[in-house]
């Protein structure tokens, strides 16, 4: 018990995926036991391109990327979007729990920080959530994890550079095209003085591809040469 940190023993570490008390036998476990070993990592082959898995080992590209083209350069999801870690992304979104973006940081570069560093970039983007909702929810988990991968690939983040400009139509009510263009009107990008040529993008759930796709436009019309995302999930059943 000596060994145990005050202020752990107040505020045990909750479990990301399952909220759960985290055993405090590794005082370094972000997450519990029974959890960790249930983690739905994105497994290879996957898809060149977006970063999903896809099933049939002699495509390069998922059927999603082949259908609808994609203008940025390449993605890192960590886990497929799937239980148990599907709840755990809510909460961490949407119930405050602004701690857990620890692990999700961790587990980005556990798994991808190698191939992020060999990018050479010059920037970390949070995909933006409307002001309106920022305000309501207090935060954007988006920042969260770019603040932390900026600390983890010493590279600077810029929060304010990317603006959600209007609150989009519900998604699920649009086609592929509608969809895109509606959020291609949503993102607007500050002039890019800082001159940055290649960008990561950090946002929790990659589904569509939509939200990437219209944020890497505004990136490319502002003279970004090279955009990259990473996120926590990627959507299964686009392939
Ligand atoms: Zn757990
Ligand atoms: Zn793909």
């Amino acid at each position: 018990m000596s060994n145990i940190p005050i202020i752990d023993l107040i505020y045990p570490r909750r479990c990301p995926v399952c909220q759960g008390i985290v055993e405090n036998t590794d005082r370094q476990a972000l997450i519990c036991i029974g959890c960790k070993e249930k983690l739905p990592y994105v497994q290879t082959p996957a898809c060149m391109k977006c970063g999903k898995e896809i099933e049939n080992p002699e495509q390069e590209y998922c059927s999603d990327c082949v259908r609808m083209p994609k203008r940025f350069t390449q993605g890192y999801p960590v886990f497929n979007y799937v239980e148990p870690l599907k709840e755990g992304v809510g909460v961490f979104k949407y119930q405050n729990r602004r701690e857990y973006a620890d692990f999700y940081v961790d587990e980005i570069w556990k798994v991808h920080g190698k191939d992020l560093l060999k990018l050479n970039l010059d920037g970390i983007i949070p995909v933006p959530i409307h002001g309106r909702k920022r305000r309501s929810r207090g935060y954007n988990q988006t920042e969260l994890l770019a603040r932390g991968l900026s600390r983890k690939l010493q590279v600077p983040d810029y929060e304010k550079l990317l603006i959600r400009q209007i609150n989009t139509l519900p998604q699920k009510a649009l086609n592929d095209k509608e969809r895109l263009d509606n959020l291609k009107r949503a993102f607007f990008f500050c002039e890019n003085d800082v001159k940055l040529k290649k960008v990561l993008l950090v946002d929790d759930i990659y589904t569509s591809g939509a939200t990437i796709e219209a944020c890497t436009d505004a990136l490319l019309q502002g003279g970004v040469q090279r955009v990259y995302y990473t996120s926590i999930c990627i959507g299964k059943g686009f392939n």
